[in-house]
């Protein structure tokens, strides 16, 4: 019997797809990566899951572990090795090298696993399977009162293991924080197929290693999490959010410490949006614009507590009008018009808004947060320097120092002069990255996209020491090769 036959007789023919099948699983979802897989394996429990890693572990295939594939960063679809893919794992700064030869490979989809295994108000959490979706996570919660607070614009298709792979951030990190500061208990197949059971629902526990954190931003190079216990918080029945016109960049930080100073911790959201993809996201829409005033900028600020809270959101907007901080603002005062904002605020990626975007460049940057105007305007200097014609917007969580920015050629003609010289551009935009102490993955992932690139954003120690974790809990280096170490 083939490899492929013994897991279909062993899930059953809807766990195991080929061929057509199998084709949509193989593509990341910014369509920038596609691999090759013997088949895409789906399955529906964490015994399924142990048996399934167990069989690639004695047959040498690789894993890669895939939930919603809304990945950004090529992670959750097989790499295309050729040739190339023979060369190793980079040297260790030793100068020995661990061998990641190219193998075949199977898609390993949790999405069957998409349970809500229970909702305990009394612990302030929540345990679902890998697969479960953001969206359903949120609303089991809803039901009990209570609120799971990661939240983002592919919450309907993202899952749990995805989430806590790539330490899923969003739109509520200002207040909540990141998948990190919601995983109290993880459940993992690990890469020889034993289940590691760390499902616990502990708030404080100081011993030993925190396994789990090891698991947070792994991309699936370490195993496969399969159940997740996550905390809730609080449910904030009164949410209001305004769309501010600012007066430039360097009014962000004062504007986020009047905030913190007026409205504290109900502050979940503060998000900046460009005119340019304002525009263009309610012309596509055909969406109203909010406001009518131009600025180069704005602001989407979002507040939520238990107690009504526009009061306090008013008495922001005077204040910062007062210092002529922002130039207008509107108010969502309806559920209508608060979703008309944040659709606007979901769909801000190229990808829905210029056919060129798949030729542009593309940074989920994180710097510290009082140098994102700066790191900013550095980077549309270097865009203008290098590509006149281009565009170039960011937008993204100020609150977090964390831009979306992106420079792409907007029309057909522009594509070919941007292609030359989009890989200077790239390497000037990292090095800026670099040299104001950010990071070129701050939500997204290295994944197959960064891998080349994320280098020298730390210290050869630091990769030697993931290298070690990697070869203790993946000695056979099947989990997700070709993935987050650099080569
Ligand atoms: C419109 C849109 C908006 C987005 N906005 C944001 C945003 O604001 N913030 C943000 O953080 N992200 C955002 N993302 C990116 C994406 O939704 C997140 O990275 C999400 O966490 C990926 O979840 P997924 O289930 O789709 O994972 P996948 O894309 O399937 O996988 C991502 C990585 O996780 C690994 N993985 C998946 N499941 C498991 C598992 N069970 N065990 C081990 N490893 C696993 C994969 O191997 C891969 O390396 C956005 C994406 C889109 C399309």
């Amino acid at each position: 019997m083939t490899f492929v036959a013994g897991l279909r007789s062993d899930l059953g023919p809807s766990g195991v797809l080929t061929g057509a099948d199998a084709a949509p699983y193989l593509t990341g979802q910014r369509g920038l990566f596609t691999g090759e897989a013997l088949a895409v394996v789906r399955p529906a429990s964490v015994d399924e899951t142990a048996r399934v890693v167990r069989a690639c572990a004695s047959a040498g295939v690789a894993i890669v572990p895939q939930g919603g594939n809304t990945g950004m960063s090529g992670g959750a679809v097989p790499a295309a090795v050729g040739d190339s893919g023979t060369s190793a794992l980079p040297a260790t700064s030793e100068g020995s090298a661990s061998p990641d030869p190219p193998r075949p490979s199977i898609v390993l989809s949790m999405t069957r696993m998409n349970r809500i295994v229970s909702v305990d108000p009394h612990r302030w959490t929540i345990t679902a399977e890998a697969g479960a979706t953001i969206e359903t996570v949120q609303q089991a919660a809803a039901a009990a009162n209570r609120l799971f607070a990661p939240d983002w614009g592919a919450r309907g298709t993202a899952t749990v293991g995805g989430a806590i792979a790539t330490d899923a951030g969003g739109n509520n990190v200002l207040r909540y924080g990141t998948m990190r500061d919601h995983l109290l208990g993880l459940e993992a197949v690990l890469a020889d197929g034993r289940v590691w059971d760390g499902l616990r629902a502990l708030r404080k526990d100081s011993s030993g290693y925190d396994l789990k954190q090891l698991f947070i931003g792994a991309e699936g190079t370490l195993g496969v999490a399969t159940r997740a216990v996550l905390r809730l918080h609080p449910a904030t029945p009164h949410t209001q959010s305004a769309l501010a016109a600012i007066r430039g960049l360097d009014r962000l930080m004062p504007l986020l410490e009047l905030a913190a100073s007026r409205c504290g911790n109900d502050v979940t959201a503060f998000e900046l949006i460009p005119e340019v993809g304002l525009d263009r996201v309610c012309e596509k829409l055909a969406l109203a614009r909010p406001l009518h005033t131009r600025e180069e900028f704005f602001l989407l600020v979002r507040l939520a507590s238990s107690e009504p809270v526009s009061e306090r959101l008013g008495a922001f907007l005077a204040e910062a009008s007062e210092r002529g901080w922002i130039t207008d603002a509107a108010v969502a005062v309806t559920d209508e018009q608060e979703s008309r904002l944040w659709t606007i605020r979901d769909e801000l990626s190229p990808m829905f808004l210029w056919p060129q975007h798949e030729h542009g460049v593309k940074l989920d940057t994180a710097v510290p947060i009082d140098s994102l105007g700066p790191y900013h305007d550095e980077a549309r200097r270097i865009a203008a320097e290098l590509v006149p014609g281009a565009l170039t917007y960011g937008f993204g969580h100020v609150g977090d120092g964390n831009i979306h920015l992106y420079v792409l050629p907007t029309s057909d003609d522009g594509v070919a002069p941007f292609l030359s010289v989009r890989d200077k551009l790239q390497e000037r935009i990292d090095e800026a990255t670099f040299r104001f102490g950010g990071t070129l993955s701050a939500e997204h992932g290295i994944g197959q996209l960064l891998r080349d690139r994320i280098g020298p954003q730390k210290p050869a120690v630091e990769w030697d020491l993931m290298r070690a974790v990697k070869n203790a809990l993946d000695p056979q280096g099947i989990m997700n090769p070709h993935k987050t170490l650099p080569a």
